[in-house]
């Protein structure tokens, strides 16, 4: 893995994302090894049975591959099997890239970044996290969290009913942010995330589900 932080400090300070996601993820070396790891513990904590796990094991995959696919926002496999091995791709992913954008940020200020793009990988936001003075950005792909001028759809700028439409999911402490105008939404959320961005994203894996039915996308 080998981003050069300032030259991508300065790419960000010039208006464009500080590295490209698939070429952080291809230098990251051999992936086998993180990703049986990371499906081994998808078993202990109940997100997989044992015999999905084994079925995984039985396969021959390349996570490099899957984690590529997962990357660039491709559509999720039918087969369970696969579905499975995207879903451990996803996790290692967000792992190496968070680990980059997090040494992008540590003492570096977004401040000057006003595109609704992340301002590290340059992917969109799938999460958004304000309060009465200030709204949040979270990229769904490396978790960087940036301030946003940004009230409203972040495709279009819609801002009022009918085109942007809030719904609440109380219960979850969240609302889906739908834009009837060009087919986005986003996950709002009032405060910080209560727990690591990990779990926020599966208790509200369903919300996903939902738009994507609906046809939205992130
Ligand atoms: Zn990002
Ligand atoms: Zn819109």
């Amino acid at each position: 893995m080998s981003v050069d932080v300032d030259g991508a400090r300065q790419r960000i300070r010039g208006g464009r994302a500080g590295f490209d996601a698939t070429a952080v993820l291809s230098s990251a070396g051999d992936l086998h090894r993180p990703f049986q790891r990371i499906a081994a513990s998808f078993e202990r904590s109940g997100l997989a049975t044992t015999p999905q796990l084994t079925a995984l094991r039985e396969r021959t995959i390349d996570p490099a591959q899957i984690v590529l696919s997962w990357c660039n926002g491709e559509s999720t496999p039918r087969d369970a099997t696969m579905r499975l091995a995207r879903s451990v791709a996803a996790v290692l992913g967000n792992a190496v890239l968070s680990r980059t954008a997090g040494a992008l940020a540590e003492g570096f200020s977004f401040s000057l970044w006003k595109r609704p793009q992340c301002p590290c990988c340059g992917a969109s936001p799938d999460l958004a996290v304000t309060t009465d003075t200030r709204r949040s950005l979270v990229c769904w792909r490396c978790d960087t969290m940036w301030r946003t001028d940004f009230r409203g759809c972040i495709g279009c700028g819609a801002d009022l009913a009918p085109d942007l439409v809030r719904i609440p999911s109380p219960h979850l402490g969240y609302q889906g942010a739908i834009c009837n105008a060009c087919g986005r939404y986003l996950k709002e959320r009032r405060g910080g995330p209560a727990q690591p961005l990990l779990v926020e994203r599966m208790l509200t894996a369903g919300l996903d589900e939902a738009a994507q039915q609906r046809g939205l996308r992130t």
